[in-house]
């Protein structure tokens, strides 16, 4: 399935990722004796220093450059993307004209509620209903920069819904290629390897950002209207997850890229920024068990999907809550499970959401894949009389509309090939993050907004509350990234 970029772009940028992230270590301060002596540091002036260049802030980017303002955007990274770029790239937004060809009932209000709920209602509710309401046309604006969805729309794991939209490039390639192209039309200036590291505060006000380039060397970025936020969670940085919530561990595996290191929200706490929820960390239940990854399996939509234990047992609704399963999931030998599913969740050209070929996956020993259950119960070393019995419980369960588990979007499993993908959890999102309004403007501690600064993305907290709904991120970051560019565009 997705996106934008062929499969061959796709894996390039994989490739790219792999050897430039792991061979970079992009938090790094200059040694104190490789600092340019008595060398002023560089000054550029802008209307909008972005910080950041993932979704949020690609988006807020083009969005203040259409607003006519003079945007520059500083990626510590090589290359843009943050967690933006490998995520599945599930968009929720309820979609009366794709829903409808599904025979899907879906509401704005349902959307807010599920939203709401899911997070143990610690989410803020104007900026749910803003989420929410908005999510459609942040879709629709995506669209109109070229970036391509697939027509029908499915439930992502944790989405708890089928409103979830699919690029047709793999992963969050083809968000951040759109994205990317438009800002450079538009003449955002983008500088990569350059990591801000504290903002400068005149009177008040916000003014600017200092930033240190691939060299070592200082760079100022003044903003004449504002600095905006982007820097993504903190999912790769265990201290940090560790001091908000340590009853993780310092150990589990995470998801995300290696920049997603907190360094916005540390940035906005020294000048006064209040944050929220710091404590929410999401785990996702449905990770490689080598490196906790999100690639290297086989899923679908959360209806085609039936997970077991080691001893081949369901043990919770495959379409519940992420936190829900992920906490039944601890409970099982190993916290291992494998995601069973039938040949309706492969994709008709054979490629998965994050453009993988479910054929190497097999040949790779990633995923197993058999005719019958028996045969794949053998494959993975499950005891076969378990699993038939498992899925055939599952099965009979779908055809009652009465699952054992509670499950309520249902699909049989029962199309041969099966495929089984060994999984385990892992950090996915951070809730937690700076506070902001409904104008993306980043809340100081005093209740009131900072002048100067605003925040959009994973770097935010208050949006999803204890545990984020599953396709709910990338309506995030493109919402209140557009939000975050017009209001600083605007003097708002
Ligand atoms: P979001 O989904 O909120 O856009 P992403 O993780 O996709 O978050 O993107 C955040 C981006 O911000 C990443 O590309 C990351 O490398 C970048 N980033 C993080 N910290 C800094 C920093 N100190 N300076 C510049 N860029 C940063």
């Amino acid at each position: 399935m997705f996106r934008r970029f062929r499969f061959v772009g796709f894996l390039a940028i994989v490739a790219l990722t792999a050897t430039v992230l792991t061979g970079c270590k992009p938090a790094e301060q200059p040694k104190p004796a490789e600092q340019p002596k008595a060398q002023a540091p560089q000054v550029q002036e802008a209307d909008v220093v972005i910080v950041g260049g993932g979704g949020a802030g690609l988006a807020a980017a083009v969005t203040a450059a259409d607003e006519g303002a003079k945007v520059i955007l500083i990626e510590k990274m090589p290359m843009l993307g943050g967690n933006t770029i490998r995520a599945g790239g599930a968009y929720n937004a309820v979609d009366p004209e794709r829903q409808k060809k599904q025979n899907i009932e879906d509401s704005i209000e349902k959307h807010y509620q599920q939203t709401l709920d899911a997070g143990d209602r610690k989410g803020n509710p104007e900026l749910v209903r803003i989420l929410v309401e908005n999510a459609l046309d942040g879709l629709h604006w995506l669209e109109s920069l070229g970036m391509q969805f697939k027509p029908e729309v499915y439930t992502v794991l944790g989405g708890l819904w089928p409103r979830a939209h699919s690029p047709v490039d793999p992963a969050g390639t083809g968000y951040v290629s759109t994205l990317k192209k438009a800002a450079e039309a538009k003449g955002v200036k983008i500088l990569l390897e350059t990591r801000g590291k504290e903002l400068q505060v005149e009177n008040g006000r916000v003014v600017g950002v200092v930033a240190v380039d691939a060299s070592g060397k200082e760079q100022i970025f003044k903003a004449r209207k504002g600095v905006i936020l982007a820097t993504g969670g903190f999912g790769a940085n265990p201290e940090m997850r560790q001091k908000y919530n340590p009853s993780l561990g310092p150990n589990i595996p995470s998801t995300n890229h290696p920049g997603a290191t907190g360094d916005g929200i540390v940035m906005a706490e020294k000048v006064g920024a209040n944050l929220v929820g710091m404590e929410y960390i999401q785990l996702l239940p449905t990770c490689d068990p080598e490196n906790g990854a999100l690639t290297g399996w086989v899923g679908g939509s959360a209806e085609q999907m039936v997970f077991v234990n080691k001893e081949g047992k369901r043990f919770v609704a495959e379409d519940e809550r992420r936190d829900v399963m992920t906490q039944a999931l601890f409970k099982q030998t190993d916290a291992f499970m494998y995601v069973i599913v039938d040949s309706a969740a492969v994709p008709k050209n054979g490629v998965t959401s994050f453009g993988e070929k479910v054929d190497d996956l097999v040949a790779r020993g990633k995923v197993f894949k058999a005719d019958s259950i028996e045969a794949l119960a053998n494959k993975i070393g499950v005891p076969p009389k378990n699993l038939v019995e498992t899925v055939k419980k599952y099965n009979a369960g779908v055809e009652k509309k009465k699952d054992e588990f509670g499950k309520k979007l249902l699909a049989k499993v029962e199309k041969p090939p099966f495929y089984a993908s060994p999984r385990k959890p892992a950090v996915h999102h951070t809730m937690g993050g700076v506070q902001i309004d409904t104008k993306a403007r980043v809340i100081g501690k005093d209740g009131k907004p900072i002048p100067g600064l605003y925040a959009a993305g994973e770097v935010t907290g208050g949006i999803h509350g204890t545990n984020r709904v599953g396709g709910n991120a990338l309506a995030d970051v493109i919402v209140f990234g557009r939000i975050a560019g017009r209001s600083v565009a605007k003097g708002e």
